[in-house]
């Protein structure tokens, strides 16, 4: 497998900086948009799915849309302007137009004291309210008196919007990959996660083959997932695998939140990516806190969904302010994050169990061109150690994986010795050699042995 190119990097944050101005929200025009946008990269079926529709406990709320916003001093100048920031306004405000004197306008004004120069990003969803968010040092500024108050928003009956694209593989079991789309101009948090979603499926689409069939989710955070899951409900049992992917542009290193089972495959797969790559990684249990994985890892569905990220939500001072802005996000990290993701994904497809053809004692791998001995220039570091782990566990027992995770080797390393086994015919996949071997099950020399890989294969 062949890593990202240094410009894949580069493409990702070009999209981010593409992304970033517009006003997105749960619903809406902005929202809208940016799937369309998304859509001119892979392919993406939108679906809209109207106002009132209940989806299980939740109810499919009115569309926003916004034009403009201000508050306005008593000379007629702008001092604060949703033209400026489309933070500057309380995401899902309801339209406002009256003058009032500041002690009035003050408790519907949001900002962050503790970084006077930021705008905090605030949202009231499911209660209607209006409201500014402006930096400390802008309200410190404001003078008493009266202020023309507008904000020309639209709330009323239309539809929310996600985007679907399904990248198929050979078989119908999938994998699942979501990120939220909902949050207008901040970069990490939401079109970090965006982009190496993009990138990832693109990968994937250039892929000869695939396992498992994909599908990226491109939705309103909570009640997109809610969505989708009210309207899918039937095909999340095909789902194998799934990652929500979200901060995954910043400087820090990488975190993954284990799905709620805690030992999914994914969580495994997930943690022996971070474990060898060669960074610090944080590696945290599921709280029901967070994305949407609290969706997918509600009891009710239980998916095997983790959540992968650089420094999470909440723990970057910028996080959820004008300050989560194109220069908290890099390209590097949005490679790195990439990369990590084709990692995961590369273990997902290619684990696979195969049997050692030659098991009384070990073959000679010289003779074959397999061995230079240690210290030799085998092609990746371990690759010889690789292809013993490989002789011993093939057993019928240990899958591909399971080997890599026993010998500490990175699963590439493994995978690579893999074929180099099998190009020997020193390997062969379990599922035909099980039929073989069956077929001896009355050998007494065997017997016993044989009747463990079959159980195995069938378990
Ligand atoms: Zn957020």
């Amino acid at each position: 497998m062949t890593m990202p190119s240094s410009n894949a990097g580069e493409a990702m944050y070009d999209l981010v900086e593409e992304l970033f101005p517009v006003c997105r929200s749960i619903t809406g025009e902005g929202l809208r948009w940016t799937l369309r946008r998304i859509g001119e990269e892979i392919p993406l079926v939108v679906h809209e799915i109207p106002t009132g529709t209940e989806v299980f406990d939740w109810v499919v709320p009115e569309e926003w849309n916004i034009r403009d916003a201000y508050v306005r001093n008593a000379r007629g100048e702008k001092v604060i302007d949703f033209a400026r920031s489309n933070l500057h306004v309380l995401n899902y405000s309801v339209p406002v137009r009256r003058t009032m004197p500041l002690e009035e306008l003050r408790p519907h004004l949001h900002t962050v004291p503790e970084h006077p120069d930021w705008i905090p990003y605030r949202t009231s969803y499911y209660r209607e309210s209006w409201g500014f968010c402006l930096t400390h040092n802008q309200l410190e500024g404001l003078e008493d008196g009266d202020y023309e108050v507008r904000i020309d928003s639209t709330l009323e009956p239309g539809s929310l919007s996600y985007g679907e694209c399904v990248v198929p593989g050979e078989t119908d079991e999938e994998v699942l990959i979501s990120c939220h789309s909902c949050h207008p101009s901040l970069a990490n948090d939401n079109l970090s996660g965006i982009a190496v979603a993009v990138a990832l499926a693109k990968h994937l689409g250039d892929l000869e083959s695939r396992r498992y069939t994909y599908r990226f989710l491109f939705i309103p955070g909570t009640i997109g997932s809610i969505t989708w899951l009210a309207r899918n409900r039937e095909a999340t049992q095909r789902i194998r695998h799934g990652l929500v992917l979200s901060c995954l542009g910043d400087a820090g290193s990488s975190t993954y939140k284990r799905s709620r089972r805690g030992d999914a495959l994914i969580d495994r797969a997930v943690e022996h990516v971070l474990r060898h790559s060669d960074e610090d990684s944080e590696i945290e249990d599921f709280i029901p806190y967070g994305y949407d994985e609290r969706q997918y890892c509600s009891p009710g569905f239980d998916l095997p969904v983790g959540c992968l990220m650089r420094t999470p939500n909440g723990r970057y001072p910028q996080y959820h302010t004008s300050a989560d802005d194109l220069d908290l996000v890099r390209p590097d990290a949005l490679a790195d994050s990439l990369a990590k993701c084709r990692a995961v994904v590369e273990i997902l497809e290619n684990d696979e169990v195969f049997l050692n053809q030659n098991q009384y004692c070990e073959p000679q791998l010289g003779k074959r061109g397999l061995y230079r001995g240690m210290g030799g220039n085998a092609e990746l570091p371990g690759f010889e150690m690789a292809l013993l782990w490989l002789l011993n566990l093939s057993d019928g027992r240990n899958g591909l994986f399971d080997i890599a995770e026993r010998a500490g080797l990175p699963f590439r390393v493994i995978l690579q010795a893999a074929e180099a086994l099998r190009s020997v015919d020193l390997l062969h996949p379990a599922e035909r050699e099980a039929t073989v071997r069956a077929e001896r099950l009355d050998s007494p020399v065997h017997g016993s042995d044989d009747s463990a890989v079959c159980s195995a294969i069938m378990g």
